[in-house]
């Protein structure tokens, strides 16, 4: 497929059916309208965010809408220890005894500002939470992983990973970072067809982060979340099995 005919990819509603897949930051923007997105082609979606509040929201959303029954998991990607995701992996093995998809999409921006000038704990935070975080979790889920027959890996990547920007600090090496990271996978695990690793820029889509990033653009002028999902059901289904490494976009041309 092109990189156009993933990026419209419109499946039927049963693309998902039976595949259990984790999504980090389900809270709210990219993440939430995912989960949606996922529910509704089949798959049992577990919804990852640090707030138990809005999960819950998220949670009533996807059961409203029909989903298969989603499972939440309270995670605060800044402060978590190894015994918090020893003990996330320990539920989702005992509730499902595996994992289909894992969808890295949760991140931190914060403020912008240059190199000069970037405050340290604000870096330390960014790695931790974009890219320290993504290895810790992706770690202790490899043994799931591995008992899928299919199961596709996604770390959510940016504009700025493969080029450097002007005050993008820690968020633009950490993406830059990911991508990196799902390459290194891809390359482990090369002669295991049933995994995949693959990066996937979501483009400009109209959500808080964007705002933050842009407060002065129309973001009416964006995409919502719920208008850039084609290649996130392509890279979590059936039709992209085999393919790994890869960087991916949500929006082409
Ligand atoms: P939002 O800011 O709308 O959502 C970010 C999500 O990450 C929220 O669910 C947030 O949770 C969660 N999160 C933040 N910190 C933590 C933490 N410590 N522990 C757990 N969860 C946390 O961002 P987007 O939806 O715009 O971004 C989604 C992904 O897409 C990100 O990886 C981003 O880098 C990427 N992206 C987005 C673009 C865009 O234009 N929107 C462009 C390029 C890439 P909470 O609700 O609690 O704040």
């Amino acid at each position: 497929m092109t990189p156009a005919e993933i990026a419209a990819f419109a499946p039927p509603a049963d693309h998902l059916a039976g595949r259990v897949i984790l999504v980090t930051g389900a809270t709210k923007g990219i993440g939430r309208a995912l989960a949606l997105g996922l529910g509704q082609h089949g798959a049992t979606v577990i919804l990852s965010g640090r707030s138990v509040k809005k999960l819950e929201k998220v949670y009533d959303e996807l059961i409203a809408a029909g989903c298969p029954t989603p499972a939440m998991l309270p995670l605060d990607l800044e402060n978590a220890l190894a015994t918090h995701y020893d003990a996330v992996a320990e539920a989702i093995g005992h509730e499902f005894g595996r994992l289909d998809g894992l969808v890295h999409n949760a991140s931190l921006l914060l403020t912008r500002s240059p190199i000069s000038h970037y405050d340290v704990p604000t870096w330390c935070r960014l790695l931790q939470v974009n890219l320290t975080a993504t290895f810790a979790l992706t770690q202790v889920c490899l043994p799931l992983l591995e008992k899928s027959t299919d199961a596709s890996v996604i770390m959510t990547s940016s504009g700025v990973a493969q080029r450097g920007r002007a005050y993008w600090g820690a968020y633009a090496v950490s993406k830059a970072g990911i991508e990196n990271l799902a390459e290194v996978l891809a390359d482990e695990y090369e002669s295991n067809p049933c995994i995949r690793f693959n990066t996937l820029n979501p483009g400009a889509v109209r959500t808080d982060m964007r705002a933050l990033a842009y407060p002065a653009e129309d973001a009416l002028q964006l995409k919502t979340p719920a208008e850039i999902l084609g290649a996130y059901l392509w890279l979590l289904g059936p039709a992209s099995r085999g393919h790994s490494g890869g960087r991916y976009h949500c929006q082409v041309g």
